[in-house]
């Protein structure tokens, strides 16, 4: 089964974007190592949360994303290779299909720089390297998107995890052919 979206990293940016895809019924798999930087922060400054520690943050961030279908294996993306109109990406556990991949691996640009996607120096504080995305967050490999710390965005988790969202809204609303908004309205 090719799944709509595959995005890579379950930190802020990735469950974030996971929440939004799920949520507007794509089908949406989260690729994860476990070794996101969220989980060594306390966090003080995440607008309308008072006061969270990393691990929280992230794993409340997963079940949110689940609750709404998004399915989450572990293991470390090795390759991402195109395949057909799409893309597969292969674990030491097992290879993925997807229309559709957002990267959102945090530090780390292996995978992006191991698929010939192009990357520039970083400009954040102690970020060497990033993927060079548009203004939308697509990379230089059409269908391969890219959100949070590896896009190059200011590493804070109020950040990234926007991030995560909007790449994830652009894809939604390509896949949808019109832009896409998620609003829940307050019941009387
Ligand atoms: C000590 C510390 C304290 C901090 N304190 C604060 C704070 O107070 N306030 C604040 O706003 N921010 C804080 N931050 C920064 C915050 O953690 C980051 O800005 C933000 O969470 C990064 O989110 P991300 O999703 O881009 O990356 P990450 O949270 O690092 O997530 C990236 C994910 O990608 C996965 N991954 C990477 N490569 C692969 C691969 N090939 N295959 C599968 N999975 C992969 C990793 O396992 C990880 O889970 C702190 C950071 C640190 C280190």
């Amino acid at each position: 089964m090719a799944y709509d979206i595959i995005i890579i990293g379950a930190g802020p940016a990735g469950a974030s974007a996971a929440l939004f895809s799920a949520k507007a019924g794509k089908s949406t798999l989260v690729i994860d190592n476990d070794q996101s930087v969220t989980k060594r922060a306390w966090i003080e400054n995440h607008y309308g949360v008072d006061g969270i520690t990393g691990p929280d943050l992230v794993e409340i961030g997963k079940k949110q994303a689940a609750k709404f279908g998004a399915e989450f294996v572990q293991g470390k993306a090795a390759q991402l290779n195109q395949a057909g109109d799409g893309f597969q990406v292969t674990t030491e556990n097992g290879t993925y299909e997807g229309k559709y991949v957002i990267l959102a691996t945090g530090l780390s640009v292996d995978l992006a720089e191991a698929s010939g996607i192009q990357t520039k120096p970083g400009t954040e504080p102690r970020i060497k390297t990033v993927v060079d995305t548009d203004a939308q967050g697509n990379t230089s490999l059409k269908g391969v998107w890219a959100a949070g710390t590896i896009a190059g965005v200011s590493m804070h988790t109020i950040v990234t995890a926007g991030d995560g969202a909007k790449v994830a809204i652009n894809v939604i609303s390509e896949l949808n052919g019109a832009r896409y908004v998620d609003h829940d309205v307050l019941k009387a």
